[in-house]
C-alpha cells in the first residue's frame, strides 16, 4: 500500500490496489468521455477550478434559454484550470504559462504574433541587474580558469562582532544547502534587503525612464529629439537568487518612434542607434539611478548593485530562441528558487514553516516592516512570502510584442474550433458554434481539486502522456529540420496543448 497523490508534492506513486479500484470505477462510468473532455480543456489541472452553473444565449428579446448545464457533467461540476504560473503550485499550468511567456519573449526578438522577422536587427541587449550586498554569504566561486574555486578565503582567523570567522574555506558544490547563507545572520542586513525588494519594480521603472536620457545625453541631443526617433521595448523576468534577493533579467530592445495611428507598427530605429550606444546608455542609467525607500524609514535610496551583465544579441534566431527559454524558465518560478514557499503565510504560522532560517527571518523581517505602519511598508505583510518583493515575475512594455491575453484567446479560439469540428458530445458541439459575445454564462465556485484521489491520479497520468507526445512532437520537428540543413525553433512547445 502507501502508493497515492500525495497532495503536498502533486506527485503520484505506483498506485494502490484501493486507487486503481477507484479509478476502474471512474472509468467504468457512463459519463468518463465527458470527465476526460474536463480533464482536456482545464489543460489536466492539478488543482481545478470546481464550478456549478449553465450558459443562456439570449432569444433576441429579453428571454434567454440554457444551452449547456453543470447538471449533465459528471459530477454536476464543470473543471476550470487554476491557471497559476508556479511550477511549484500546479505543473500542468505552469508549462502552458511557461508556452505563452516564450511566445512573447520569442516574438520581440525574432518576430512572429504580428510582428516582422526584421526585429531580429534592431540593437537588443540581453541584461541582468542584480542587488547590492546586505551581508556576506556562502556562494559558489570560479577560480580565474573556470575550477571550482574556495567560497571566502582569508588569511587569519578574524570573526564578526559576533564571533563568527569571516572567511570560508570550502568549495561549496552547486546543491550545497548552504549556498546563499549568510555566514553570521546577526550581521546580515534584513531590514536593507526586504526594503530593497520592495522597491526594486520601481528601481528598475525608474532605470527605463532614464534611459532615453542617457541616450540623448550621448548623442547630445534634446530629450523631445529623442523621444520622436526612437522608442525602448523590454521585456523583464524577476528572479531569486539563493540569498533571497530579486535580481532582474531583461531584453531590451530600440525601435523606431511611430506616429500614433501606426503605434503598433515595429520598424528599425535609425542607423547611428547601435547596439554599441544602447549598451554605454544602459550602464550610464544603471549607475545613476535609484529609488527612495519609505521616507518614513529614512533608510538610503535603493541603487542597483554593481554586479550588470550586458550581452548584445545578434540575429542569429537559435540564440534568440534560446535566450527566450532561459528567461521563460524562470517565469514559473518563485521564492521556492531561494528555499521560500509558493504561497501566502499568517505570522502565527512562522515557526512551523519548513523552510531554512535565513528565510524564516527575511519573512519575519517584512512582518516586522508591515508592524511599523508606515505609508510605505503597511503591505508588506500581504508580500512577506516574497521576501517583501511585490511586482510581477514578468512584465514589459506596451510594444514588446503579443500579450497574454491575446495569446488566450486565440487559444480558446482554436480549442473551440476543434470542438465545433471535432467535438464529440454534441452538447458541446453546439456550445462551440455559438460566438462567445453572445453567451451568458453564470457560474458559483463550488470548491478547489480534484474530487478523489483517483481523479487526481488521471489527471496526471494524462498530463505525463500529454507532455510525452509534446516532446516527442517538437524532437520531429527538430529532427526534420536539420535534415533539410536548417536547424530552426519552429514551434512553440506549447500550442497543440490544449486543442
Ligand atoms: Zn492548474
Ligand atoms: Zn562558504
Ligand atoms: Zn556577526
Amino acid at each position: 500500500m502507501g502508493a497515492r497523490h500525495d497532495d503536498t508534492t502533486g506527485l503520484v506513486t505506483a498506485p494502490s490496489a484501493a486507487l486503481l479500484d477507484a479509478v476502474v470505477d471512474r472509468v467504468g462510468r457512463p459519463d468518463f468521455r465527458k470527465f476526460e473532455a474536463q480533464l482536456r480543456s482545464s489543460g489536466f489541472c492539478e488543482k481545478p477550478v470546481l464550478l456549478a452553473g449553465r450558459i443562456e444565449v439570449c432569444d433576441g428579446g429579453d428571454t434567454r434559454h440554457a444551452v449547456w448545464s453543470t447538471d449533465g457533467e459528471p459530477d454536476q461540476v464543470l473543471r476550470k484550470a487554476c491557471g497559476n504560473r508556479r511550477e511549484a503550485v500546479c505543473k500542468p499550468c505552469s508549462e502552458r504559462y511557461r508556452g505563452d511567456a516564450w511566445q512573447l519573449i520569442a516574438a520581440g526578438l525574432r518576430g512572429g504574433k504580428g510582428i516582422p522577422e526584421s526585429v531580429a536587427g534592431h540593437p537588443t541587449l540581453f541584461v541582468s541587474l542584480t542587488a547590492p550586498s546586505f551581508g556576506v554569504v556562502h556562494s559558489q566561486r570560479r577560480t580565474t580558469k573556470g575550477e571550482p574555486g574556495r567560497c571566502r578565503p582569508r588569511r587569519g582567523n578574524e570573526c564578526c562582532p559576533h564571533g563568527v570567522p569571516l572567511g570560508c574555506s570550502k568549495r561549496h558544490e552547486p546543491d550545497d544547502p548552504c549556498l546563499g547563507e549568510p555566514l553570521c545572520r546577526e550581521c546580515f542586513d534584513y531590514r536593507g534587503a526586504v526594503l530593497w525588494n520592495n522597491v526594486m519594480s520601481e528601481l528598475w521603472r525608474r532605470t527605463m525612464i532614464y534611459l532615453p536620457r542617457e541616450l540623448a545625453a550621448i548623442l547630445g541631443w534634446t530629450q523631445k529629439r529623442l523621444h520622436e526617433e526612437v522608442r525602448v521595448s523590454y521585456i523583464k523576468v524577476a528572479e531569486y537568487q539563493a540569498r533571497g534577493l530579486v535580481h532582474v533579467h531583461a531584453l531590451i530592445r530600440l525601435d523606431r518612434r511611430m506616429p500614433a495611428y501606426r503605434a503598433d507598427e515595429v520598424h528599425a530605429p535609425g542607423r547611428r542607434f547601435t547596439a554599441d550606444l544602447l549598451e554605454e546608455a544602459l550602464r550610464a542609467a544603471a549607475d545613476n539611478v535609484s529609488a527612495p525607500t519609505p521616507e518614513q524609514l529614512g533608510g538610503p535610496p535603493a541603487r542597483w548593485g554593481e554586479q550588470l551583465d550586458v550581452q548584445r544579441l545578434d540575429g542569429n534566431a537559435e540564440e534568440r530562441g534560446r535566450r527566450a527559454s532561459y528567461l521563460a524558465k524562470y517565469s514559473t518560478k518563485g521564492t521556492e528558487q531561494a528555499g521560500g514557499l509558493p504561497y501566502r503565510v499568517r505570522r502565527d504560522g512562522l515557526d512551523r514553516l519548513p523552510v531554512r532560517d535565513h528565510v524564516r527571518d527575511l519573512v519575519a523581517q517584512a512582518f516586522d516592516l508591515a508592524d511599523e505602519d508606515t505609508e510605505g511598508t503597511r503591505r508588506l505583510g500581504a508580500c512577506a512570502h516574497m521576501f517583501g518583493y511585490r511586482g510581477h515575475c514578468l512584465s514589459k512594455s506596451r510594444r514588446w510584442s503579443t500579450t497574454f491575453k491575446a495569446l488566450r484567446e486565440a487559444r480558446e479560439q482554436h480549442v473551440r474550433e476543434q470542438l465545433g469540428k471535432h467535438g464529440a458530445d454534441a452538447a458541446q458541439r453546439a456550445l462551440a458554434e455559438i460566438e462567445p459575445e453572445d453567451r451568458v454564462g453564470t457560474f458559483a465556485f463550488v470548491g478547489r481539486g480534484h474530487l478523489t484521489s483517483a481523479d487526481a491520479y488521471l489527471a496526471a497520468q494524462a498530463a505525463a502522456s500529454a507532455r510525452e507526445r509534446r516532446e516527442a512532437g517538437r524532437e520531429a520537428r527538430y529532427d526534420h529540420h536539420n535534415r533539410g540543413g536548417r536547424t530552426r525553433w519552429q514551434q512553440t512547445p506549447h500550442e497543440v496543448m490544449v486543442a
